[in-house]
């Protein structure tokens, strides 16, 4: 059975991309924890860090800081990203299908870890992805 974000990748459930490749894509999270956070996933499902090859981590570290450059540049009020990678249903991994979360902090945002995102209008993901999809490609052009 593959997994819901092999499911995306297939265009068989909808997202709202900020990037795709052959190798990585990047598309906002369903349930942000705030406005912009969006995942990076390697497009060859793989579940666990532990089997995903070093070159293939390093593609998907490389656009989650290039992800995090744009969204600081399409949104100033963001003045700090988390990242995290749960790895394993005991570290809070839900969709076995590793993926980096890129997640943008405001001054004050109060969020605190272990919580859920709030369900957020398709609109206003597509949003989001555009503004960062645009800011992503100047870059990636320079
Ligand atoms: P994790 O707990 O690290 O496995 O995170 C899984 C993330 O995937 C959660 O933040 C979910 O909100 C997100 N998610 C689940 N389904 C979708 C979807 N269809 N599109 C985008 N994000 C999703």
């Amino acid at each position: 059975m593959p997994s819901i974000f092999t499911r995306i990748l297939r265009n068989e459930l909808p997202a709202s991309f900020v990037h795709r490749d052959e190798v990585v894509a990047a598309f906002l999270d369903i349930q942000p924890l705030t406005p912009g956070h969006t995942l990076v996933v390697p497009v060859r499902e793989i579940a666990s860090l532990s089997d995903l090859p070093p070159e293939i981590l390093a593609r998907v570290t490389a656009l989650g800081q290039e992800i995090g450059l744009a969204i600081r540049a399409v949104d100033p009020s963001v003045t700090g990203i988390n990242w995290l990678l749960c790895d394993g249903p005991d570290a809070g991994q839900e969709v076995p299908h590793i993926h980096l979360h890129v997640i943008p902090r405001r001054k004050g945002d109060g969020l605190r870890f272990g919580g859920k995102g709030s369900k957020t209008e398709r609109a206003d993901l597509d949003d989001w992805a555009s503004r960062i999809e645009t800011c992503l490609k100047d870059r990636m052009a320079k």
